[in-house]
């Protein structure tokens, strides 16, 4: 086989279209030519493929995931503490995040980080990284999949070797702005207590400018919320201290959005900005649950996330399972069609990729995961419900393949 021959790969298909429907076949077909997806469908409607370029796989396909709001530099320290929120920061991640200003550190966790999150289904994302600009680098060389990168802005209220590492204004954020490009580099002020009212000013300008993304974190703990409240005296809320930035538009993720009133709700929906909804990370923390009825309500788009190293795991197989439980013990209906679409689908147009990448429509990036088949003849909502189940551990390994761009990445 030429390497720009097609190939079409047999084995079942879930295509997820909207939080309500997704399209099944169970004995289905992905065509991929040179890295891209040629058509899906029905194995039997490709009667014009050769047999000689059918690879049967055994399990069925799906959009590879889309991770919108991770810490790369927490994977090494995933999910080993319980406590709230500022407590934890202080304690554990903001002195190992210091450690990222050693190259060789950063390129060790590096590696190990794109290596677990590509074996467990994640072929895209947005990441924080720490304040260093070369480990920025690093992980943006270390990529496996299309990633999306920030290095947190701190420029106080966090220890002073992060503070001193922080970039301290616009102009020293050109350069790395530069060599990622506006498509790959995220502006991240960390959150609205490590940010001047006057950088996070600036921050906002050099969005709207130069059409970069922005990912913060909004509204994770009430200690949080109170400490942000007393150093922005003037501002109405927390919502508002991005906002008077302007911080807020379509291409903003925000972290959390667990505490919001109406009116904040009111500001991100007329914003069009976007919420990166982190329930592992949520339950963990014991921050609360999104207020998932009201986002629904205002129309607030959302996609899910792990937030490790607060999220106990990068599987956004784990993530999807603890969606639904979290929702379905507050006796909100979730459904797993809404748990794949918000993990591939919605994350694609979250990091402003929806006509490139997150379903299996022709033209789009061959990006796609391998999971086990039913053991027998089942429903797709029993099977995926079967798929989600489960230790962390075990979700973390449940994929037996990935693809990127067509090219298989990792395997069982
Ligand atoms: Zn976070």
């Amino acid at each position: 086989m030429n390497d720009g021959d097609p190939i079409l790969y047999r084995g079942g298909l879930l295509n997820p279209l909207t939080p309500d429907r997704w399209e099944y076949h169970e004995d289905g077909g992905l065509l991929v030519q040179d890295g891209r997806i040629q058509r899906a469908g029905a194995f039997g409607s490709f009667t014009d493929i050769p047999e000689s370029r059918v690879l049967e796989l055994d399990g069925v396909l799906v959009p590879g995931f889309v991770d919108v709001h991770i810490h790369w530099v927490q994977h090494h320290v995933r999910g080993r503490f319980q406590m709230d929120l500022m407590e934890w920061l202080r304690e554990h991640i903001w002195p190992e995040e210091a450690g990222f200003a050693e190259a060789e550190f950063a390129r060790r966790y590096a590696q190990a980080f794109f290596a677990d999150t590509s074996r467990a289904g994640t072929t895209m994302g947005m990441a924080y990284s720490s304040p260093h600009a070369e480990a920025l680098q690093i992980a943006a060389d270390a990529a496996v999949g299309d990633w999306l990168l920030g290095n947190s802005i701190m420029e106080r209220s966090a220890p002073e070797p992060l503070c001193r590492a922080s970039p301290e204004n616009v102009d020293a954020i050109a350069p790395l702005l530069e060599a990622l490009g506006p498509s790959r580099y995220v502006i991240t002020p960390r959150f609205a207590l490590n940010c001047s009212a006057e950088l996070m000013k600036s921050l906002g300008d050099l969005a709207r400018q130069s059409g970069a993304h922005v990912q913060t974190h909004l509204s994770e703990s009430p200690i949080e919320i109170r400490e942000v409240m007393e150093a922005f005296p003037e501002a109405t809320d927390y919502t508002d201290i991005y906002d008077r930035a302007g911080l807020l538009s379509p291409r903003s993720v925000l972290g959390h959005c667990i505490h919001l009133s109406e009116r904040e709700l009111d500001c991100l929906a007329r914003r069009g900005a976007w919420i990166a909804h982190c329930p592992s990370s949520n339950e963990a923390l014991g921050s609360g649950r999104m207020d998932i009825e009201s986002v629904r309500r205002l129309g607030i788009p959302f996609a899910l996330a792990s937030d490790v190293g607060a999220g106990p795991s990068h599987s956004m197989l784990h993530v999807m399972q603890r969606f639904l439980a979290q929702h379905r013990e507050a006796h909100v209906p979730v459904t797993v069609r809404e748990a794949l679409y918000r993990s591939t689908l919605a994350g694609a147009q979250c990091l402003g990729r929806g006509n490139e990448a997150g379903d299996f429509a022709p033209g789009k990036r061959a990006d796609f995961v391998l999971l086990p088949a039913p053991e027998r003849r089942t429903s797709p909502e029993d099977w995926m419900e079967e798929i989600l189940a489960g230790r962390q551990q075990d979700l973390e390994t449940r994929p037996l393949g990935t693809w990127i761009r067509g090219e298989r990445k990792a395997a069982a």
